[in-house]
């Protein structure tokens, strides 16, 4: 189906089940309300067909562009239809997994996390193995028919809600660095996982700390090669980069949005808050110029690497910008006011301070682009 063909019917589909799709709670919710919210329109999609546009048949897809898939998020968020967040693990993890699971494997089971059933997370990030992932240590042994997995991630996102984890394991020796860590496909609910949950301050419980006590992943969830898992996450990077990128400059075009309407409602329409609306409009434009040309290369089945840093900087510096500017122009309405709107800028100015840490710290991006793309020397 060709994108505006596309657009045009899943616009028309949205509307007529407007009431359907709407959130049932009124603006943050609870996490288990987002959650179940998020499973609700999933479903609602795949069942429709839109859902499975963008995704190969052999996991229950219907074919297509990725940028089918990078639309229906535009259009969702548009409509503030479904947790943004929650819908980037589908976009970071699926593809990864269809490209290196066996073909049987990933035909079972992501078909369930394509249409809401299931949730998955990303455990990778140890307490000593954020930014330098290389040097993870949470350790796997081969034993009769899988392995043994032993040790501790942190920051999980959404584990409390998850059926299957995409793990990194150390499988070679300590010091063999990126080329001795391994990638599982492991059932969240096998005996010896136990993890804490971590509230962030915008007061959600996002994140958990996993500890993994003797705990058996059969040989059939490997994804990629043993030793072969620096490949596996590499692959995630354009994915994370490309079509959840995309979704969440939606989110901020929206917020936008809401801006505008509020300060103008303020009566705050002088030269100041003009001016600093366009600085934040320029960077949202700014990211989504950039991003346009990052979706049509990935759809194009090219290679998409190291450049994506600069989609990174471009939209966490939106996002940071937006709400900033909000603060600036709604004067104590996030510090002081008890309203849904005022609770609304001050969860998403929170958050946004998260956006220069997952993903990839904004230092790190900077140091990629000076390194790698502009060639500037190594680090000092
Ligand atoms: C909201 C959120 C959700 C997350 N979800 C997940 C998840 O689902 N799964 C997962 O595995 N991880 C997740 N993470 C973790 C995230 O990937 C890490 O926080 C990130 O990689 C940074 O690692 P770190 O926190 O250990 O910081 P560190 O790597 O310890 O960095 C600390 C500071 O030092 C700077 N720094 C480090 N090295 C250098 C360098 N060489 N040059 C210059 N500066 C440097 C960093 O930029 C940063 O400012 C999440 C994080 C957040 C905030």
């Amino acid at each position: 189906m060709d994108p505006e063909t596309f657009r045009r019917d899943l616009g028309a589909w949205l509307d007529d089940n407007a009431n359907d799709l709407t959130p049932p709670y009124e603006g943050i919710g609870s996490m288990d309300a987002h959650m179940a919210h998020y499973s609700h329109v999933k479903r609602a999609l795949f069942d429709s067909g839109f859902g499975r546009y963008g995704w190969p048949e052999s996991v229950g897809g219907l074919g297509g562009s990725p940028l089918l898939r990078a639309i229906i998020g535009e259009e969702i968020n548009f409509r503030d239809l479904a947790d943004p967040n929650a819908w980037t693990m589908i976009e970071v993890l699926a593809p990864t997994v269809i490209d290196f699971a066996p073909p049987e494997l990933s035909a079972r089971l992501v078909p369930p996390f394509l249409r809401g059933d299931e949730m998955w997370c990303q455990g990778f990030s140890e307490p000593d193995a954020g930014s330098d992932l290389a040097s993870l240590s949470c350790r796997a042994a081969e034993t009769d028919g899988g392995w043994v997995v032993n040790g501790q991630k942190i920051w999980t996102s959404f584990i409390e809600y998850s059926q299957r984890c995409v793990l990194l394991v150390r499988t070679g020796q300590p010091e063999s660095a990126h080329r001795g860590i391994t990638a599982l496909l492991v059932d969240i609910d096998s005996p010896g996982i136990s993890y804490s949950p971590i509230e962030t301050m915008h007061g959600r419980r996002d994140f958990a700390e996993v500890h993994f006590d003797d705990v058996f992943v059969p040989s059939d969830r490997l994804l990629g090669e043993v030793n072969g898992g620096w490949r596996v996450a590499m692959d995630i990077l354009p994915y994370e980069r490309s079509t959840t990128f995309w979704h969440r400059g939606a989110l901020l075009h929206r917020r936008f949005s809401d801006l505008v309407a509020q300060v103008s409602a303020a009566g705050n329409r002088g030269d100041a808050a003009a001016k600093a609306l366009g600085q934040a409009f320029q960077w949202i434009v700014a990211f989504r110029s950039r991003s346009r040309d990052t979706q049509h290369q990935l759809a194009a089945g090219e290679q998409l690497g190291v450049e994506t840093s600069v989609d990174k900087i471009l939209i966490t510096s939106a996002e940071q910008q937006l709400f900033e500017t909000a603060r600036d122009l709604l004067p104590g309405v996030m510090e002081f006011d008890d309203d849904l709107a005022a609770a609304l800028w001050r969860n998403d100015y929170l958050y946004s301070k998260a956006a220069t840490i997952y993903g990839g710290t904004a230092e790190i991006q900077r140091n990629i682009v000076a390194r790698r793309l502009l060639d500037l020397g190594p680090e000092s």
